[in-house]
């Protein structure tokens, strides 16, 4: 039995065909991934056991991209109509204050989700094109959508609400929605049986540090706190993103750079981060130039380091109590540098690392902390996929039962 989930960007779409009840460490069945749609030369990759194939080939929309990608999966005999696939769970960056849990799509929920465009509206209507292509190639089986602000829709009030003029938020829908909610669930979740704590007595903290990175505060399994915002450009800093600046930088932008918005918009989504203080947004290549002693480098990684323990510390106090800090995603699961620069010098809160168990490669969930650490620091990989297939097939059973 497995799940097929599509992750549609707005030039890309990834997919991947997963059994619901496989550990969050194993490599799915399939991963597939379609590039640079609408562009005169396009990409299908496509991995199955243990092999890789690439076609090149013009991919002109969405449509003709899964197409041509389930018909390559079919040639393999392993196509979505040749497996038991159950669900099809579909990732939908903005839920807005519509959708806090996954939703069996039907035409009024893509409606819906169509009304929140402008909250997002590079991710929503590349989500939607994703939906409904595939309900089209795959009409019999269950299509649910997953929410990346679902999880952080509850959020209490005073975490959620912008101390900006309150008609005028409300009437364009500003508040702190959050995003990577589903890693922020998957990995909050694992915690509680890992460090021998009931999930409804466990305060925690979790720091996705991926190339988009996020934290979130969770107190017995429900958000108090996360650090994205409106959009995903707010919080920590980021492989291209800004994290939270002055807003007043806008309008001096405007004012005295002579930029317009869209500029703006590009040069904090894109040009800044880590990438725009050192030249390059992954890790690895920032380790590189530290270890050559490149200046700007060593600035990005203090910054992000600086931020990073700003919210560390903001989430302490607003947890009380804290048992557990997790690290995940690309950065926080295998920098090791990062997880020691983060949490040092805070013996004095109960935070303390072994510096071999952080040292140790990435090999699934661990605690890191020193025995005698009375936080436990872990490192938990998170699997948005499988969380996400886990999910849809959790809806399609339940439809299945009523129905
Ligand atoms: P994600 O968005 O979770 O896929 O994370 C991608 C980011 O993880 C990359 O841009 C790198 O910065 C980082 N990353 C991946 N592998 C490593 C590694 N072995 N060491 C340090 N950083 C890594």
């Amino acid at each position: 039995m497995y799940s097929l989930v599509i992750n549609s960007g707005s030039s890309s779409v990834k997919f991947q065909i997963v059994d619901p009840a496989s550990d969050a460490a194993s490599e799915p069945f399939v991963s597939g991934l379609v590039e640079q749609i609408g562009e005169p030369a396009g990409r299908i990759t496509i991995k199955h056991g243990g092999e890789k194939d690439t076609f090149e080939l013009p991919v002109p929309n969405h449509t003709v991209g899964l197409q041509k990608a389930f018909a390559m999966l079919d040639d393999k005999g392993i196509g979505p109509g040749q497996l038991d696939i159950t669900a099809v769970g579909h990732r939908v960056v903005h839920g807005g204050m519509v959708f806090s849990e996954p939703e069996l799509i039907s035409d009024p929920v893509v409606e819906k989700i169509r009304e929140l465009i402008p909250l997002a509206p590079l991710h929503n209507p590349a989500n939607i094109d994703g939906i409904e292509v595939a309900r089209e190639l795959l009409p019999d089986i269950p299509h649910v959508a997953v929410f990346d602000t679902g999880f952080f829709r509850h959020l209490p009030p005073a975490a959620a609400v912008y101390a900006i003029n309150a008609e005028v938020a409300s009437q364009n829908q500003i508040r702190r929605y959050g995003f990577h909610g589903t890693s922020h669930e998957f990995v909050s979740s694992q915690v509680p049986g890992i460090i021998g704590r009931e999930p409804e007595h466990t305060r925690q903290i979790v720091l996705h540090l991926g190339n988009g990175a996020s934290c979130s505060a969770v107190e017995n399994g429900r958000p108090i706190d996360t650090s994205m915002g409106l959009t995903p450009l707010a919080g920590l800093v980021m492989g291209t993103r800004c994290g939270d600046i002055d807003p007043g930088i806008i309008f001096h932008l405007v004012r005295q750079g002579g930029l317009d918005i869209d500029e703006i918009d590009n040069l904090l989504n894109r040009r800044s981060g880590v990438k725009g203080l050192s030249g390059v947004n992954d890790f690895r290549e920032l380790r590189a130039m530290i270890d050559n002693e490149d200046k700007d480098a060593f600035m990005a990684y203090n910054v992000y380091i600086h931020q990073l323990r700003r919210y560390i510390g903001s989430y302490m106090i607003a947890l009380g109590r804290v048992d557990a800090i997790t690290f995940t995603a690309g950065v926080g699961e295998n920098d090791r540098f990062v997880r020691w620069d983060a949490l040092e010098n805070l013996e004095m809160y109960g935070i303390k690392l072994d510096a071999e168990r952080n040292a140790a490669p990435n090999d699934g969930p661990r605690i890191i902390s020193a025995d005698d650490s009375a936080v436990k620091v872990l490192v938990v990989p998170t699997n948005e996929e499988l969380a996400i297939a886990q999910k849809a097939a959790r809806v399609a059973q339940r439809q299945g039962a009523r129905a």
